[in-house]
């Protein structure tokens, strides 16, 4: 018998071939898809939508990850490191406007003097705002004393995505180094969730070289891993990475979406309980690319904060959107469109993983 989308959302267990399944759904059954997704959502997070200002603060990478705009041998940027003012006046905007969470991301770097300059700026920004800036960081692949040293400095999230769960399809997007292993990204979750952060992870969607399977395994590895927030958004062509010789291999813009949003909804009912973000990069292929990742069941939106000057040279890839937006523009619109999917924002609430806090009482008893 053929599966039916009803049949499949009414299981107990969804697997590996029902998601694939569901990815490929066209039409009114992905209607049907995303109206469930958008229901226990409901049911399980409610309808908030928690805001993390969003602060790129440096955009020198040690790293030449083949997809990315900032990796370290593309030469159009000018490299900047934001000064701790910037981050201080960045960090006050979102505490002002009860964002009640920041993100502090970064190219990869480890230096001495970056992981110090981070730690002390954590430390500020929790004097300052008396602990109550909640703060998630973004910065790569680092030691497990560096971990420690951040959570103790005042992070309690960190964000790092696997990029691609099947290591052989990793080896293709990356330089076969051991500064790109794909081992070493699965044991850097593991120090995370070790060291007690909220940890999360994401994957790029529409790749070239990946397969509905693939997409399928992403998803069932945050299952695994029983992850605690999940970034994930489509991938969009750099025209300065060695990645872009293989553009003719992906699917349409349309398609890249749609998969995303897939994606998402089918997240949200494997994993009723996680934060789920509607990225950026989603925007970037449809305007109305968040607030459909919103309706599907996405819960946290990023909101860019990097003072305007920085952001050309923040280009993860090309036609990023509102780069010339100053915060309180975007901050406007997004309130509008958010209250146009039917959500309110969470103001003044952390919005923690709901996922994290059972966890966490469950690891204690
Ligand atoms: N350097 C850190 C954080 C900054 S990069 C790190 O790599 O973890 C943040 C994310 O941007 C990456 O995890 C990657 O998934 C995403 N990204 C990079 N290039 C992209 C592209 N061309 N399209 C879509 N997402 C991209
Ligand atoms: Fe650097 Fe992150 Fe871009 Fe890789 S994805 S090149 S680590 S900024």
């Amino acid at each position: 018998m053929n599966p039916s989308v009803e049949n499949i959302l009414q299981k107990e267990y969804i697997d590996k071939e029902d998601i694939q399944f569901l990815l490929s759904l066209e039409n009114a059954d992905s209607e049907r898809l995303f109206h469930h997704a958008h229901e226990v959502k409901t049911a399980q997070v409610g309808n908030k939508v928690f805001f993390r200002g969003l602060i790129e603060y440096s955009n020198i990478c040690t790293k030449n990850c083949y997809y990315c705009g900032i990796r370290m041998d593309n030469g159009r940027y000018q490299r900047y490191t934001l000064s701790d003012d910037e981050v201080m006046e960045a960090a006050r905007y979102a505490y002002e406007h009860n964002f009640a969470s920041i993100v502090i991301q970064s190219g990869e770097q480890s230096s001495k003097s970056f992981t110090s300059a981070i730690g002390n700026l954590l430390r500020k920004i929790h004097a300052e705002t008396g602990g109550k800036l909640h703060i998630t960081l973004s910065l790569g692949e680092q030691t497990e004393e560096t971990y420690k040293r951040w959570y103790e400095a005042g992070a309690h999230r960190y964000l790092l995505r696997i990029e691609v769960s099947n290591p052989s399809l990793y080896l293709k997007l990356h330089p076969g180094d051991n500064r790109h292993t794909h081992k070493a990204r699965l044991e850097a979750l593991s120090l995370l969730r070790k060291t007690g952060y909220q940890v999360g992870t994401g994957v790029m969607i529409g790749l070239p070289f990946q397969t509905t399977a693939d997409l399928a395994d992403d998803l069932c590895f945050f299952r695994d891993l029983d992850i605690d927030m999940v970034g994930m958004g489509p991938y969009i062509e750099h025209e300065d990475t060695p990645l872009w010789e293989y553009r003719n291999l992906l699917p349409s813009v349309a398609g890249r979406v749609d998969l995303s949003i897939k994606m998402v909804a089918i997240l949200r009912i494997i994993m009723p309980d996680i934060n789920i973000a509607a990225t950026t990069a989603m925007q970037t292929l449809d305007p109305k690319g968040r607030e459909k990742a919103i309706f599907a069941g996405a819960n946290v939106i990023m909101p860019n904060l990097t003072p305007v000057q920085y952001r050309d040279n923040y280009l993860l890839y090309q036609n990023k959107p509102n780069v010339k937006d100053q915060p309180d523009e975007t901050r406007k619109s997004l309130e509008k469109n958010i209250r146009a999917a039917g959500d309110e924002i969470g103001y003044g609430e952390w919005g923690d993983s709901r996922h994290f806090g059972k966890r966490i009482t469950n690891d204690e008893f």
